[in-house]
């Protein structure tokens, strides 16, 4: 942005978006690819809500079977297929290993029967078929798996993204469609004109100012920030959302190749530990959380229960502290409904307040896509443009193919060019192109990833990254590396002092 936001934000939108989560991303980007002129505030950085905080899963859900949600699950598969077709460098498939014990609450032929219908939900869209394993096959599939009392199990298949990521790329595919997207800027208030949204103000966090943007229509994907605007602007139920608490553990160590579904005898929930960026992300609690969003933690409690129930399941482990690398907790915006948290519905609802506010409440990261349309179905007052085939993020399409030896072309360590394809999707060239421009980008920054200097230009020159924290955590990940000497952390603050 070059001018100030007053002078940037001066014209009149369709439609302004708060909230730069993924659904409030994927708003701006269907918005706008429906012809509607659209601008986005967010009031941290985009992401940096619930949208980093998930367990990374695109997937149907295989649990909300047992609510009998078939709907939901099938929808969430079809979805998955979308993300996968559409956004490969950001969804990848992952293989799942369920092991059974004789004394768990769901016996081996239920959990069977379970992915065969998962499999039937998937239809066409199956990424490959489950199939029964012995307690040997489990054994060998995931090494260090507890065996006492091992019956046997099921491997099935669900996809990983990078959730940051994705939310990022949504963003700025709306801001290429034309969209004025903004981090650090937090609506205050919704204008109303003869009791009906004309707009809202606005607050630049970075400097303090406030200014004024209209809109025909305000739209509130504030996720677990919906509660306190609604208190503003009642829709006739207090306390619409509910807020549970979601804590995850990145640990030092690749526990497993695959990801493993464990059940906790205790309450019967169920839990993962999943393989990611060649550590493993153990996860996750499900409490209800009445407090305000931005006063959210991790508890000493939530990280012994994870890594209890993680040692229950790799007893030969020795679990330290010291391996505890990262840990981060977000809220699930759900729907509002009575019962223990883990069955509350993951159905999304879109509804509009009589001042004229849409407000997207609910849903999972998986299906955001199709929320994002039925919003902006609500907005055109007609279906918006079919999406369901092919849902372009900015690093979607064709990815340029070079030849073998382009590491040596471009003069980067081996290897770095696939790695930079496999992250930035079609967009890989243009962190190239900042090699050639001044080859002292081309170093990696650090031993613990393979990222190198050029990233960090790019995720402050185009991808909008305005502090350290963003870079590191929600654009380059490098806050979730085991890193011994911190080395990366000071090459991205360097450009921030
Ligand atoms: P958010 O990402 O929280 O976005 C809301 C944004 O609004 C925030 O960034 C906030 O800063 C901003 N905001 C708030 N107030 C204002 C304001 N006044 N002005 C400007 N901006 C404002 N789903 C899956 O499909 N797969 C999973 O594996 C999965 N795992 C999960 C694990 C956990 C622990 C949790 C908590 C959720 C998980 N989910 C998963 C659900 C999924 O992550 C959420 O449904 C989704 O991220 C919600 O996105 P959102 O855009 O609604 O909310």
């Amino acid at each position: 942005m070059n001018q100030t936001p007053e002078k940037h934000f001066k014209k009149t939108y369709d439609v302004v978006i708060i909230g730069g989560g993924i659904n409030g991303a994927a708003v701006a980007n269907i918005a706008a690819s429906n012809g509607l002129s659209v601008a986005l505030f967010e009031k941290g950085d985009f992401a940096s809500g619930t949208s980093s905080k998930s367990t990374k899963l695109v997937h149907g859900g295989l649990r909300y079977l047992e609510n009998f949600e078939f709907d939901l699950v099938r929808e969430a598969l079809r979805e998955r297929h979308v993300q996968l077709a559409s956004a490969p460098h950001l969804v990848k498939p992952l293989s799942f290993v369920i092991p059974v014990y004789r004394t768990d609450a769901r016996p081996l032929w239920m959990m069977k029967l379970g992915v065969w219908l998962y499999d039937r939900l998937s239809g066409k869209y199956v990424i490959k078929p489950h199939r029964a394993l012995t307690a040997q096959e489990v054994s060998a599939a995931l090494p260090g798996i507890r065996r006492d009392g091992l019956v046997g199990g099921v491997e099935y298949y669900d996809a990983q993204m990078d959730d940051a990521r994705l939310c990022l790329e949504n963003v700025l595919s709306a801001r290429e469609k034309g969209a004025d997207v903004a981090n650090y800027m937090e609506v205050r208030s919704v204008i109303k004109e003869i009791g009906r949204a004309a707009g809202v103000r606005v607050r630049d966090v970075m400097t303090g100012k406030t200014f004024e943007v209209r809109a025909k229509r305000v739209v509130c994907c504030a996720g677990p920030w919906t509660n306190p605007l609604l208190e503003k602007d009642p829709i006739g139920i207090a306390n619409r959302v509910r807020t549970t608490k979601g804590v995850h553990v990145v640990y030092k160590k690749k526990l497993s190749d695959r990801a493993v579904l464990l059940q906790i005898k205790k309450d019967r929930r169920i839990f993962f530990v999943i393989p990611w960026m060649g550590q493993s992300l153990i996860g996750t609690t499900d409490t209800d959380y009445n407090g305000s969003p931005d006063d959210l933690e991790v508890e000493a409690e939530d990280i012994r229960y994870l890594m209890t129930e993680a040692k229950k399941a790799f007893p030969n482990e020795i679990f330290e502290e010291k391996n505890i690398v990262a840990t981060f907790a977000g809220l699930r915006p759900l729907v509002h409904q009575r019962g223990h948290p883990s069955k509350v519905s993951r159905k999304h609802v879109i509804e509009e307040s009589p001042s004229g506010v849409v407000y997207v409440m609910g849903g999972k990261y998986t299906t955001y896509r199709l929320i994002a349309e039925d919003c902006v179905t609500k907005l055109l007052g007609k279906r918006a443009a079919d999406s369901s085939r092919f849902y372009p993020v900015y690093g979607s399409g064709p990815v340029p193919v070079l030849a073998e030896d382009e590491d040596r072309k471009f003069a980067v360590a081996q290897g770095t060019v696939a790695y930079l394809r496999s992250f930035y999707g079609s967009r890989y060239m243009d962190v190239l192109q900042l090699v050639q421009e001044d080859p002292a980008c081309k170093e990696p920054v650090c031993d613990c990833s393979p990222v190198i200097a050029a990233q960090i230009v790019y995720a402050i020159r185009t991808e909008m990254a305005r502090t350290a924290d963003d870079v590191i955590w929600r654009r380059l990940g490098l806050g979730y590396q085991a890193c011994g000497t911190k080395k990366c952390r000071k090459a991205v603050l360097k450009y921030f002092s």
